[in-house]
């Protein structure tokens, strides 16, 4: 598989390495796949057969073959993605497929776990330790903390903006210690994320340092975040007409995966692009206009993005065709009100808790569903455990969801973090130091 970078001109494709390695491409765009590969009818006609490895396995197959042995593609596939993804079936149109299993409660395991061991494999014989970087709204940071902790010849370096994540977040990252590093940036998430984009881009730091990403914009993260969708579609009864994936989305890594899995031939009707207040996408597919902003401060915070990475991805994977988008894309923003009262509602009618993130994508699952009067079925992505978001969550429904104890175990442990301001220049003192 080779990959290409989305700024033009077209230019022949970079190697699996080089693109994970370099997370962005010299020209500052992002990678994507040169072609997306197609998995024929025969796996789709088996795959309520399969187990989620094997169903990983298949498509990363597809993805990596040519690149990485069966070998070692399943010892990555079955280290990396070792919990359940349950389908939550809540009535027979509307189903929650819980992306929260892993170790870090959200669905960004899938990515870095599986980024992290393929990383791995790709730098055992490289020379010289690598350092990755990761900016982080919250749950990346843990996530790709808690999947790269202990592994051999590689630093992790984590920028967060300070103030601008819960505790329970901060205390997975700044927790950890051995080749983990966490900087509390005096600043907002945009900062944070332009800090690692302007150090990937810097020729001279790079020749000092092997730098790499483990943000949303590199695309080893993409690739295991399509594997949950299959398993979403696999876990429904065959209708014969494909799901709505209402996906809460902020830099729309998750959402970009989903469409990459329509490419690779995953029958889905539709995919809700959810935000919270944060609206630059829904406002680009009603206009046609894309103007990212600063972004504001909601409930959701993992989806506090103004100017989401995965966009211009997004817009490479139609070329540019705005009308095409909006044929698999429907967009809504939704406020906070909103959200709290659809946490409240949901709770009442089932029983179920939803965290902030996922009831922004619930919601506008009921929006599409009252406006577009689907009869295709929904699938909301739960993208958090509402443990996370306990605060939020026991305002909304005024009951406190039960903390599982691989959260509560981080909070008694000290914080370890070094403040320091959104400049470029410490950043690099600090990376060379
Ligand atoms: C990161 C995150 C999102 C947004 O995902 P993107 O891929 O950045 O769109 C949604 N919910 C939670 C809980 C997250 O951590």
């Amino acid at each position: 598989m080779r990959f290409r970078s989305i700024n033009p001109p077209r230019q022949a494709g970079v190697s699996l390495f080089d693109a994970v390695l370099r997370g962005a491409a010299p020209d500052g765009g992002l990678y994507v796949p040169v072609t997306i590969p197609q998995l024929g009818r025969a796996f789709f006609e088996r795959i309520r057969s399969l187990s989620f490895p094997e169903i990983c396995l298949e498509v990363s197959r597809a993805v990596l073959g040519e690149d990485v042995p069966d070998a070692a593609l399943q010892e990555i596939v079955n280290s990396a993605l070792d919990f359940p993804v349950p389908l939550v079936r809540l009535s027979s149109s509307l189903s929650i497929l819980e992306l929260f299993h892993g170790p870090t409660l959200a669905f960004k395991d899938f990515g870095a776990r599986f980024m992290a061991r393929l990383m791995a494999h790709l730098v055992c014989d490289l020379p010289r330790e690598l350092t990755v970087l990761v900016a982080t709204s919250g749950d990346t940071g843990s996530a790709v903390a808690h999947a790269y902790l202990g592994t051999p010849r590689i630093r992790v370096v984590i920028l967060y903006p300070s103030g601008r994540v819960s505790e329970a977040q901060e205390k997975q990252f700044t927790t950890l210690g051995q080749n983990i590093f966490a900087l509390e940036i005096s600043g907002a998430f945009d900062d944070c994320q332009r800090l690692v984009k302007q150090a990937l881009a810097d020729a001279e730091l790079n020749k000092k340092l092997p730098l790499s990403s483990a943000n949303s914009i590199n695309v080893a993260r993409l690739i295991p975040q399509m594997f949950y969708y299959f398993s979403g579609y696999a876990q429904l009864p065959d209708t014969g007409a494909g799901p709505v994936f209402a996906v809460p989305s902020g830099n729309f890594g998750n959402l970009t995966a989903g469409l990459m899995a329509r490419r690779m031939g995953l029958p889905a009707a539709h995919f809700l692009a959810a935000t919270n207040a944060n609206d630059e996408v829904p406002e680009f597919l009603r206009s046609g206009c894309f103007v990212p902003r600063a972004s504001r401060t909601t409930l959701s915070t993992a989806m506090d993005v103004g100017n989401p990475s995965n966009f211009a991805r997004m817009l490479d994977l139609y070329g540019g065709d705005v009308a095409a988008m909006r044929k698999d894309i429907w967009a809504r923003s939704v406020n906070d009100e909103q959200t709290q009262r659809t946490m409240r509602e949901v709770h009442e009618r089932f029983g179920y808790l939803l965290d902030p993130h996922t009831a922004v994508g619930f919601t506008a699952w009921e929006i599409f569903q009252k406006e577009q009067k689907s009869p295709n079925s929904g699938v909301v992505l739960a993208t958090a455990h509402p443990a996370k978001f306990a605060e939020v969550v026991e305002r909304a429904t005024g009951t406190r969801p039960a903390m599982p104890e691989r959260l509560s175990a981080s909070l008694v442990k000290p914080k370890r973090a070094t403040p320091l301001p959104a400049q470029f220049a410490a950043l690099r003192e600090f990376l060379l130091s």
